[in-house]
């Protein structure tokens, strides 16, 4: 039988809180009184999370397991987890129960109520630093003042989404994945809860600043032709002030005035622009390095073990999959 509700957690070296996971999610789900499955999907982790993973699945046949053949990248993860998810709500969930699961009740009722999506608003932050919150709440300034699309402010990835948004996504197989952009994007009902993001159950953050700032750049590239069209803005200002300038040169000259003809002078003009065109040339890179990955078409993941490579015995002895 299809399930109504697909539960999807990224999982990279998690080993501290599959266990917790596992328990909250069922406790949780299982007040919905319907079916359920638990999409976890292993990003190539080098720690015990695979093995608890098996053990898990063995034990619980609504565990759908999707191992990863290497480390793709939480978006990549997730957009595995929506690939094999079945249910006719998505919820999408962190591993390290920072997203407390009794928040998906909360969502599912709003669901019920004709949400096509629903996306959890962070109010308060616990347990981490304050570069983390400070850099995260800059990110999403940016982002919602350059982008196309209005993401709705310190929202993460965790939300619903209805069955019909899930498939729109999933034709949607861009390499430098943004989801909570693309599930703004989508458009549909959509509705937000607020809560508070707890800390880590336990373990650290596979979110170093680099990772996030690749995640800023997708976001910012993915929805926003903005950094292209500075080089325009700041070609016309530079130009400008040029043309400006000229006459005032040509007086000050004519006034015998020794005012800019020293060598510093023309030594910034030229350092300037020189940054100017490189970092132009930077951004056009960012831009066509993507179109690249785009051309190539490799695929977004490669999966070594997926959910039917799992329960095969059982579920034949039993007739489910008749
Ligand atoms: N994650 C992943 N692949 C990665 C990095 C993270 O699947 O390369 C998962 C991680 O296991 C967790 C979720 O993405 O379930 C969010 O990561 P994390 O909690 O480290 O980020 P933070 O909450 O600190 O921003
Ligand atoms: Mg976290």
């Amino acid at each position: 039988m299809e399930p109504t509700f697909s539960i999807i957690a990224p999982i990279y070296n998690e080993e501290c809180c599959l266990d917790e996971l596992h328990r909250r999610i069922s406790e949780v789900m299982d007040q919905t009184h319907e079916p359920w499955e638990l999409v976890l999907v292993n990003d190539g982790s080098r720690d015990a999370s695979p093995e608890i993973i098996r053990r898990l699945a063995a034990s619980d046949k609504r565990i759908r397991p999707v191992m990863f053949a290497r480390n793709f990248g939480h978006q990549i993860a997730v957009t595995a987890g929506l690939d094999y998810s079945r249910g006719q709500a998505v919820v999408i969930i962190d591993a390290d129960l920072q997203d407390p699961p009794e928040v998906i009740l909360e969502m599912i009722a709003k669901w019920r109520e004709g949400a096509e999506v629903v996306f959890a608003v962070r109010a308060e932050r616990e347990g981490e630093s304050w570069f983390k919150k400070f850099t995260a709440s800059l990110f999403y300034r940016i982002i919602y003042s350059i982008t196309d699309v209005k993401i709705p402010l310190d929202s993460g990835d965790f939300r619903l989404m209805d069955r019909k948004v899930v498939n729109v996504m999933n034709s949607m197989r861009e390499h430098h994945r943004f989801l909570r952009g693309m599930s703004a994007w989508v458009g549909f009902n959509q509705v937000g809860v607020t809560y508070n993001r707890a800390a880590r159950f336990g373990g650290e953050t596979k979110y170093p600043f680099k990772k996030m700032f690749k995640l800023a750049l997708n976001a910012i590239t993915g929805f926003s032709y903005f950094p292209l069209q500075l080089a325009t803005y700041v070609g016309f200002i530079t130009a400008g002030l040029a043309i400006l300038a000229i006459p005032v040169v040509a007086v000050l000259r004519a006034m015998q005035s020794q005012a800019f003809f020293g060598q510093a002078s023309t030594l910034l003009a030229v350092l300037f622009l020189g940054g100017v065109q490189l970092i132009s040339l930077g951004i056009l890179g960012e831009y066509i390095g993507r179109i690249y990955d785009e051309v190539k078409g490799r695929p977004l993941y490669i999966v070594s073990q997926k959910p039917d490579d799992f329960h095969t015995d059982e579920t034949k002895l039993t007739g489910e999959n008749l």
